[in-house]
């Protein structure tokens, strides 16, 4: 595409008016609170308007970002936002999918907070009341589209969007969910800089969330809130393929490439080996590659086909580490395995799951 309003360095065509400020009233160091809202708009320019337009999988019009240190801060941040006005005196539900994110039970439940509380699986979930659910599309771990399961009048669902991003999906239109958390470690990689950023409809719940923010943490690291731009900028610059100074390569097509290579790799070295399975995806019209396009997984959520056999603990005795499906809600014949590794440490793994032969085969 070609970035008309882009100039290195800087996003034209803003108007800051249009733009709320996030600051905290209560905040007691007023120099400080500024600080914070220039920051926290500095990267909504960036991050709300530049990397959308060029990707297009999200509407970002008319929306609030709130930036938080990885987006694990604002899954924290949505749920408190989300039940702390109900005043309900017993604490909200949340409840996800299964196999489901094995953060969210944790961070649910970590504090045993009085507003919100772990429910389990969205699919078995049959209580009366306000509810959250956590909405994991692409999700991790299976890599599967989805949409809330619930569907009840008092839902509020928490659309988490990590990997709705072209090299591991179709972006098959911009998303536009009341609250959608990002990152950058999933979109780029760059988990250690610790950068999230949710895009919320709701001033009032955006507001709320900048204030769990400001209690947990104070704000974001400014260094890191730089960095993450930056990293956008350059990536959206490399998208635009019109523009005269590009020298760059196409940062998604590139990882999406990446992405195909280390999948094919990996079903071929399970191809002949009858105790793995791996799902299959369809092709879908991706909107950013104008092409149809391959599902590329940033996890393989592999099956061992044999009932009951616990597959971390087989896969352990192989020297592959892997993480358990019980820790996703589901069983322990399935198992999550990373496909972002460094290129040594994938190719290792590939030798180790080839070595494995069944005794059927
Ligand atoms: N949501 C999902 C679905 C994730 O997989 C992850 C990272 N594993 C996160 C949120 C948290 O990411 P961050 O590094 O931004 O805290």
């Amino acid at each position: 595409m070609e970035c008309r309003n882009f100039v290195r360095g800087k996003i034209t065509g803003l108007n800051i008016d249009k733009l709320v400020s996030l600051e905290s009233e209560n905040y007691s160091d007023p120099i400080f609170m500024v600080r914070l809202m220039v920051d926290n708009r500095i990267l909504s320019f960036e991050m709300g308007r530049l990397i959308y337009e060029v990707v297009g999988n999200a509407v970002v019009e008319n929306r609030h970002v709130v930036v938080g240190t990885g987006s694990s801060q604002l899954i924290l941040a949505a749920m408190y936002a989300l039940s702390d006005p109900l005043n309900d005196p017993n604490p909200v539900s949340v409840v996800s999918a299964s196999p489901y994110y094995s953060s969210y039970p944790e961070m649910a439940d970590f504090l045993r907070s009085g507003l919100f509380k772990w429910a389990g699986d969205a699919r078995t979930f049959d209580k009366d009341g306000p509810y959250i659910e956590m909405v994991t599309t692409p999700n991790n771990p299976d890599g599967f589209i989805r949409e809330p399961v619930v569907n009840r009048a008092k839902g509020m669902p928490v659309h988490d969007l990590a990997y709705y991003w072209p090299q591991y999906t179709a972006i098959t239109s911009a998303a536009d969910h009341d609250i959608m958390l990002f990152t950058v470690s999933k979109c780029t990689g760059h988990a250690g800089s610790r950068i999230g950023w949710a895009i919320v409809k709701d001033e009032a719940v955006a507001r709320k969330m900048v204030k769990f923010i400001e209690v947990s943490s104070i704000g974001v690291s400014k260094e890191a809130q730089n960095r993450a731009a930056t990293i956008l900028e350059i990536i959206s610059l490399s998208c635009c393929t019109k523009s005269d100074d590009n020298k760059l390569e196409n940062f998604f097509e590139f990882s999406h490439a990446l992405m195909a290579e280390r999948w094919k790799k990996l079903r071929e070295a399970i191809k002949n080996n009858k105790l793995f399975h791996l799902a299959k995806f369809p092709k879908l019209h991706c909107n950013f590659a104008k092409d149809y396009t391959e599902t590329y997984p940033a996890f393989a959520w592999m099956k061992c086909n044999e009932s009951g056999v616990d597959c971390e603990k087989l896969l352990k005795g192989h020297k592959i580490l892997t993480r358990s499906g019980k820790r996703f809600g589901s069983d322990e014949e399935y198992v999550r395995i990373s496909m972002l590794s460094r290129d040594e440490e994938f190719d290792l793994f590939l030798l180790r799951i080839s070595a494995i032969v069944h005794h059927d085969n």
